[in-house]
Formats: structure tokens, sequence, C-alpha cells
């Protein structure tokens, strides 16, 4: 056989994967805020909200590779729940082994790490659920898709969490601060500050980084003219 790259097929393919990711915006917008995103960058997601720029291909991808696994892992197993919590919104996932709440993540990360190295942004996440169903304990999966990278091949992992009030209130008390600053920028029509409310990984696939470096250095040579 011959092969040639049909670069216009590929994006055809990613435009209609794009497309698949929007279903269900709509839904997602009116709840002002979710739990996600006050939990990532404030600025990425005002900008998702008020004036968003198209997927990048990185991120329709990753998204997409997170999305379809979950449709497909356990669903005789899931559940959904959502509703609003004291002014935010969340959904969650459920696997119905037991009676109590559980969640199912897809992964780059190695299964070598374990839970105490699990991102931040997860553990949040899984607080706030805890929060807004009364539940403290919690089942997690998670399917590490390139093992623990010797060879690359999919693992899955298993955990049974358990916080205590005390943790699930100090999360609930930042959840609350991000929706503070989060709405009153909503409501200002202005931008979070880029670079300050996120972590430093969310930048490296973001569409809107180059937006963010083009502020900063705008903000920093009006200051550097103001000194000077
Ligand atoms: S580039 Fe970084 S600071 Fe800017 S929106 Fe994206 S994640 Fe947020």
């Amino acid at each position: 056989m011959e092969w040639r790259a049909d670069s216009s097929l590929a994006s055809r393919i990613l435009e209609d994967i794009g497309k698949e990711l929007d279903i269900g915006q709509e839904q997602y917008l009116a709840n002002l805020p979710h739990t996600s995103e006050l939990i990532y960058c404030l600025t990425r997601s005002y900008y998702n909200r008020l004036d968003p720029l198209p997927a990048n291909q990185q991120e329709t991808l990753l998204f997409s590779l997170g999305i379809g696994l979950e449709k497909v892992l356990l669903r005789p197993h899931r559940k959904g729940e959502a509703g609003e919590h004291e002014g935010i919104y969340w959904s969650a996932d459920w696997l119905d082994y037991t009676e109590g709440l559980g969640e199912l993540k897809t992964s780059r990360l190695s299964a070598k790490k374990g839970p105490e190295e699990l991102p931040a942004t997860w553990i949040k996440q899984i607080l706030s659920y805890l929060k807004a169903t009364g539940h403290r304990e919690i089942s997690l999966a998670v399917l590490h898709v390139m093992g623990n990278y010797s060879p690359p091949f999919p693992v899955l992992q298993a955990w049974r969490g358990k916080a205590s009030d005390i943790e699930v209130q100090a999360n609930w008390n930042w959840m609350q601060e991000r929706k503070r600053v989060y709405l009153d920028h909503i409501e200002r029509k202005e931008p979070p500050k880029q670079f300050r409310f996120n972590e430093d990984w969310e930048c490296s696939n973001c569409r809107y980084l180059i937006v963010c470096q083009a502020k900063e250095s705008i903000e920093r040579i009006r200051s550097e003219d103001a000194i000077g």
C-alpha cells in the first residue's frame, strides 16, 4: 500500500469531536458558578463563559479521551446526580458498587503515584462533592491510561478515601472565596488577572495562553512606563 498524510481529514475529525464535546454546554453555562469552573483557573473559566476561543487540538483530544473512556467504563454501574449547595452548582458520578459516593477518573499520571500524590484539583473536587452531599467517604477509581510507563499499558487502581469535617469545611471555605472573586469579575465583565488563580500546569495546553502572555507583557510595559 501507499499512504499519504491527509491533514484536512484529521482537521474535520477534530472539528466533529469538538462539536460533540459542546453538547451539554448550554446546561453547564446556565449553572453559575459550577464546581469545576471554581476549582480550575478562574481566568480560563471566565473566558470560557464570556469570551470563548475554540478548543485547541490538544485540549480537544485530551478531553475526548477522558469523556469517551468514562462513558464506556462501568456504564452499568454509573449514576449521575447534580444539584446546588450554598450557591455552587455541582454534578457528580456515582459508582453504585456501594451505597456511597464514587468517582471515576482517567489520567496520564503514572500508576506508581499513590493517592497522596493525586492532583490537588481532584481532591478539591472530591471534598466539594462530600460537602454538597453530606457524605464523608468516597471511592475513587483511576484508569491510568499509560500505566506506569514501563511499558505504557493501561492500569486501573481503586482507593477508598475518608475526609474529616475540618478538611471538608476548609475546602468549602476556599471554594466560597473563589466564588466571591469569580462572580465579582463576571459582574464587572473583567477577566481575573492571568497567572494568579491557576495551577502552573494548567497553562501549558491552554487555548488562552497567547492572550494571557500578551496581557502580561502589556501590563509590564505600562508599569515600567509609569515608573520611568
Ligand atoms: S494560560 Fe494559564 S492563566 Fe491564562 S487562562 Fe490559561 S490556565 Fe489560566
